[in-house]
């Protein structure tokens, strides 16, 4: 995917950005990092795959038309930003567009596209454009891109031709000098571990942890990403309890610092 500079700039200091939207129970979830990694989870991916007369995959039918795009940005310091908008029509792009327009104040053009084998519902390709305004952008520039992306073809038509993000940059921004910054390999990848699960384990109390064991006598979490299962005996249970309380007692509380002021 490419990322106009304005973008690229934010989002090299982006540590983690995600997207969710929701319309009644379904939830759709997108998060990527800056180094390129992406994840994502649809909640009911048992939807019908369905198309517009025209050919065109009809995402909106699985997104549902009415719902909520929230947006969330973490940049590895202080307070995430957030903003949210309606969904406008459940196709994607459409819904980032204004999703910038509305929430961020920038005029921007987003395409995607994804192109399905329609025997067995494959992904044969999928690739999106996002082109930004930056301050100050001139009626000449804006009358030029809104050109250059009513004569551009869809996505999926220039990524079956074979066509390169560069020559798909170098259509959308005709008339433009166009320079390469950077590029980043976009690749799916799930940042789940042990750890994170253990963190989050030790957050419960010694009964609940011990509870989280079936009567197999194993605790099995499943990353909702990936899908993959990360085990624990009782014995590891019993360990993460232990371990719990040693660092309890190494790091004392906000309140068993004051009680140990007051004695
Ligand atoms: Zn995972």
């Amino acid at each position: 995917m490419y990322m106009p500079s304005p973008f690229r700039k934010k989002a090299r200091y982006c540590s983690n950005s995600s997207c969710r939207s929701w319309h009644g129970r379904r939830i759709t979830d997108a998060v990527s990092d800056s180094k390129g990694n992406v994840k994502g989870y649809v909640q009911n991916p048992d939807c019908p795959t369905e198309y517009y007369p025209n050919g065109k995959l009809n995402v909106a039918k699985a997104v549902g038309k009415t719902g909520i795009l929230n947006v969330m940005r973490d940049y590895g310091g202080g307070e995430p930003y957030v903003g949210q908008v309606q969904l406008i029509s459940g196709e994607i792009a459409e819904d980032i567009t204004n999703y910038y327009a509305t929430s961020e104040q920038i005029p921007t053009v987003c395409a995607l596209g994804v192109l399905l084998d329609k025997e067995d519902h494959q992904v044969l390709l999928s690739g999106g454009l996002l082109i930004q305004l930056l301050p100050g952008a001139t009626d000449e520039t804006i009358d030029k891109i809104e050109q250059n992306v009513t004569e551009l073809e869809p996505m999926t038509t220039m990524l079956a031709k074979g066509m390169s993000m560069e020559e798909i940059c170098q259509t959308a921004l005709k008339g433009f000098e166009v320079e390469f910054l950077d590029e980043t390999e976009i690749k799916y990848a799930c940042s789940c571990s042990r750890e994170k699960i253990i963190d989050a384990f030790v957050t419960l109390s010694d009964d609940e942890i011990r509870s989280l064991a079936d009567e197999k006598g194993y605790a099995e979490a499943i990353c909702h990403f990936c899908k993959k299962k990360h085990r624990f005996s009782k014995l590891q249970l019993e360990q993460i309890i232990k371990q719990k309380h040693e660092t309890a007692e190494e790091e004392p509380t906000a309140d068993t610092k004051q009680d140990a002021e007051n004695t």
